[in-house]
């Protein structure tokens, strides 16, 4: 269910504003009733102080996971998933894009077929979304970073500046060594498309199946997931400009400065959540999380911190 909240803390006291369910509050607002004259906080007000902040704010840092891609219309599971995936599931049992990758393909050839299918569905086939192209609207004129998660490429798609991205778990149109014997990454734009055309029940032919050119074992999609991902140069490059807007936060405080995270679930919150949490408190930025299914801030000292438990694609036009 939604839910919006405002914490706000001040040396003396703190105040909490809460608005339970702003849908109600939309509803009553249609009847011509006036919440704010009760004195009560409502969504309304909440969304006006946080898109306040952000029409103020100079620097923006993103922190963006899997519910924004999800927001957007690049869901993991029912319709889109069933389209593309009818001989898998038929074969496999398999239910959604999530599940699906754990599956243990018995060869090489049918793991490279599921993955050519799962890369292109996430990260080659859409196009920049709508969504993502109204957070660039939003922030295009602001000396911003982005820091994610996700591994679809949609924040360069939609036009963000590539040097000002850091998406730490990987990129989808990229392969690496499975064991990561070595630091490089290879492409996988010529390959995927070469694999979706030869796949034949639910298998590509042998000879499209890579191999590592160093140690000649097996390879996997850029994506994070045990100890073996690939940092290669870029990688680190992208960790040290993040490292320096961090800096400059701490540098530069008189700048006005908003976090906004979007979407961050708790599958690997020490890589965002937790961190922008800490930024927020440490240097006394105001943090909108929002986030569709928990959208609490833990951290106590937050002296302000917006938690917008709603759907990202209803509330972010809003803000921006
Ligand atoms: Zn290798």
């Amino acid at each position: 269910m939604p839910f919006w909240t405002h914490r706000k803390q001040s040396a003396q006291s703190g105040e909490t504003l809460v608005a339970a369910d702003p849908l109600a509050v939309s509803e009553s607002s249609e009847t011509g009733r006036d919440d704010s004259s009760f004195g009560e906080p409502n969504a309304d007000d909440i969304l006006a102080e946080a898109r306040e902040l952000i029409m103020g704010s100079e620097r923006v840092l993103i922190g963006a996971g899997s519910g924004l891609s999800t927001a957007a219309g690049l869901t993991y599971s029912g319709e889109r998933f069933t389209r593309n995936f009818g001989p898998w599931i038929a074969k496999y049992g398999i239910s959604d894009l999530y599940s699906s990758s754990f599956y243990p393909y018995p060869t090489d050839e049918e793991r490279w077929a599921y993955w050519a299918k799962h890369v292109d569905l996430s990260r080659y086939e859409p196009p920049a979304m709508p969504l993502y192209r109204q957070l660039l609207d939003g922030v295009h004129d602001k000396d911003y970073f982005v820091l994610t998660t996700n591994v679809d490429a949609q924040f360069a798609k939609a036009g963000f500046d590539p040097f000002q991205i850091f998406a730490t778990q990987g990129d989808y149109g990229f392969m690496q060594c499975m064991r990561g014997c070595h630091q490089r990454i290879y492409p996988l734009d010529d390959l995927v498309p070469r694999m979706l055309e030869s796949t034949v029940d639910c298998a590509v032919p042998s000879d499209l199946v890579p191999h590592c050119p160093v140690c000649g074992g097996q390879m996997m999609v850029h994506l994070r997931c045990d100890q073996y991902f690939v940092q290669d140069e870029a990688w680190y490059e992208a960790q040290r400009r993040y490292n320096r807007f961090i800096q400059q936060l701490q540098e530069r405080p008189d700048v006005p400065t908003v976090l906004l995270e979007l979407g961050v679930g708790w599958n690997t919150p020490s890589i965002i959540r937790f961190p922008f949490e800490a930024i927020a408190a440490m240097l006394d930025i105001p943090l909108i999380r929002i986030n569709y299914d928990d959208a609490r801030i833990d951290t106590a000292d937050v002296s302000q911190g917006f938690e917008i438990q709603d759907d990202i694609a209803a509330v972010l036009p809003k803000l921006l």
